[in-house]
């Protein structure tokens, strides 16, 4: 069966997330480990945090994500900026450990006028400090549109990171469907295709996790704006073609599509699956 879920808030706390992602028919979810804008975090409530792990191992879900405040820029030319990056990222590998999530989604930053090599170093070097032994989380980067400076917007950029990354048992990658198509990856006509690439170039192996969303832009337009299932760029079919993908179709998926209300994810979810062969 299809692992699927959404983007979920744990503001009433873990389990009560857990909990709904049950009643939105979802096996799996996605949260930020802390303020997306990247302040600072509450302290993890041990007890919660057990009780979700035990929920989720109860309900037979698949693993859940654990993703990085988008604003983090782990290349920043700035020192400030980049330590920033650093500190948050380190706290949530910690917080990461103590939840028992297995998996902590980065977006790998934007060079913003360094240069795309200087970019990779940068995001490279930092994994570098916090992949210690003082946390086992495994770190996936996210593959990236291309828009603007970003980094991580083709295979070769993602599979530079992890070339230069000491422990590269502790990192993965997780493809996100609107990211790849706009940077130019034709997953809609041709997964086949795409996924060769992957693993021609990452190994499909690396492949931990999968962003789930349609895109507002064309293929190749370098345009990071989600769209719904079905009502992007990607459309249905492509959606079809990528869940029923033999080397996707047993990862967990996640959807970051703009919706008001939990309950449009619950049909989506439903939406989804209904899409299974
Ligand atoms: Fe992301
Ligand atoms: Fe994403
Ligand atoms: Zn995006």
């Amino acid at each position: 069966m299809l692992h699927i879920g959404c983007h979920l808030s744990p503001s009433d706390g873990l389990l009560k997330m857990a909990k709904t992602a049950s009643l939105l028919g979802a096996d799996t979810f996605q949260f930020f480990s802390r303020n997306p804008r990247g302040s600072k975090a509450k302290p993890l409530d041990e007890a919660d945090a057990a009780a979700m792990h035990a929920y989720l191992g109860d309900n037979g879900f698949a693993p859940v994500l654990v993703h990085a405040p988008y604003t983090l820029n782990p290349c920043a030319e700035k020192p400030e900026t980049a330590q920033f990056a650093e500190l948050c990222m380190r706290d949530d590998l910690v917080r990461c450990t103590a939840m028992k999530t297995p998996f902590y989604n980065f977006h790998p930053g934007s060079h913003v006028g360094q240069g795309i090599g200087v970019g990779i170093e940068k995001t490279t070097a930092l994994l570098n400090r916090i992949l210690d032994d003082s946390t086992d989380t495994i770190v996936l980067i996210e593959t990236m549109a291309g828009q603007g400076s970003e980094i991580g917007g083709t295979f070769e950029q993602v599979k530079a990171i992890i070339d230069g990354v000491e422990r590269s048992a502790r990192v993965g990658v997780c493809l996100d469907t609107c990211h790849v198509f706009a940077a130019g990856y034709n997953i809609a006509n041709d997964p086949d295709g795409v996924l060769t690439q992957f693993d021609r170039v990452i190994g499909l192996d690396r492949l931990k996790f999968i962003h789930l969303n349609d895109s507002k832009f064309e293929c190749g337009e370098h345009k990071d704006r989600h769209a719904a299932i079905g009502e992007g760029f990607i459309g249905l079919e492509g959606m079809g073609r990528i869940v029923n993908h033999p080397a996707l179709k047993d990862l967990p998926f996640c959807l970051e599509t703009p919706h008001e209300k939990l309950d449009e994810y619950a049909d989506e979810i439903r939406l989804v699956r209904g899409m299974t062969e």
